[in-house]
């Protein structure tokens, strides 16, 4: 596995590619590697000539009081998994170089973030957008893959490359989960014991929505209430916010008509996580 630290570089690599005719694969990430990571690195592996993982942790998409300093980092460790699993570049820029100090251009992709997530991360999105662009300007990736686990910033990037009329196909793949259902993150390293325990609640809630949705349950008042009583009887949880929305728009749905998707935000001490559930109406 190549190491690639500048965009001069990267871009040398990935314009041989293309000029030899390669379908090159773009998994980014923010690093401290687990096994979600890891399963979008495999498909990846497995569609592409040239597997290129982005390892940035981005300031630009933390807010002011967010943990930027203290996201977990190893390169050693995230090196040798990337190289494990087949990845030919692990592509590692530093900030500096990705936003110089004249750095003065964003993309904003408007309604889609502006619900769940947006509304407490107001500047999260646009700092995801831009840096993603950016990627996709350096790697030129014909494919990029992301993670349903943050199924707005799926939808956003979705957004971002059909309005720019962008030449990439974009990529969800489904969210891996520990055993007891608590979704992958790399912020799980932050929970106390006490608070792991306590987190098994969000994935509880969001079984009991599937549940309700199954039984034929329409009124997202009766599945909220439910998971809010589940997350609610974990003293440990603090709620950011559970909602029902449209699965493509991102709209707050009353009534379940369509295919939705059910997500949720919640504090464990200083650590917010975020997991969701997409529920795609049974064809009749
Ligand atoms: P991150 O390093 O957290 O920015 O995540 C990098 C990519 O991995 C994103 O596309 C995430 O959606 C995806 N990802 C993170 N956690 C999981 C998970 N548990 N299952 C599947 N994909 C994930």
């Amino acid at each position: 596995m190549q190491v690639i630290k500048t965009i001069q570089a990267m871009k040398e690599r990935s314009s041989q590619a293309r000029g030899e005719g390669e379908v090159i694969v773009l998994v980014p990430t923010m690093g401290f590697f687990h096994e979600g990571h890891l399963s979008l690195m495999r498909e990846g592996r497995k569609l592409g000539d040239l597997l290129v993982v982005s390892l940035f942790v981005n300031p630009t998409q933390f807010g002011p009081n967010e943990d930027f300093k203290n996201y977990p980092r190893d390169f050693e460790r995230d090196s040798k998994m990337a190289e494990a699993v087949g990845t030919d570049v692990l592509f590692a820029p530093g900030a500096d170089e990705m936003y110089p100090p004249d750095h003065q251009t964003h993309v904003r992709v408007e309604k889609v973030t502006r619900t769940l997530c947006g509304q407490s991360r107001p500047t999260h999105f646009q700092g995801v957008a831009t840096v993603v662009l950016m990627l996709f300007e350096i790697v030129m990736p014909h494919v990029a893959i992301f993670g349903e686990k943050d199924y707005q910033q799926l939808v956003t990037i979705r957004q971002m490359v059909r309005d720019l009329h962008m030449s990439v196909e974009v990529m969800g793949l489904p969210t891996v989960r520990e055993a007891d259902g608590l979704a992958m993150s790399s912020r799980n390293t932050y929970l106390l014991p006490e608070e792991r325990k306590a987190a098994r609640s969000l994935y509880r809630s969001l079984q009991r929505a599937k549940e309700l949705l199954q039984k034929g349950e329409q009124r997202a008042s009766r599945i909220l209430d439910e998971m809010n009583g589940i997350l609610q009887s974990e003293p440990l949880v603090r709620r950011d916010y559970v909602q029902i929305c449209d699965a493509r728009t991102l709209q707050e749905v009353d009534r379940i008509e369509g295919d939705v998707v059910i997500a949720l935000a919640a504090y464990l001490g200083k650590t917010r996580l975020i997991d969701n559930l997409v529920y795609l109406k049974p064809l009749t």
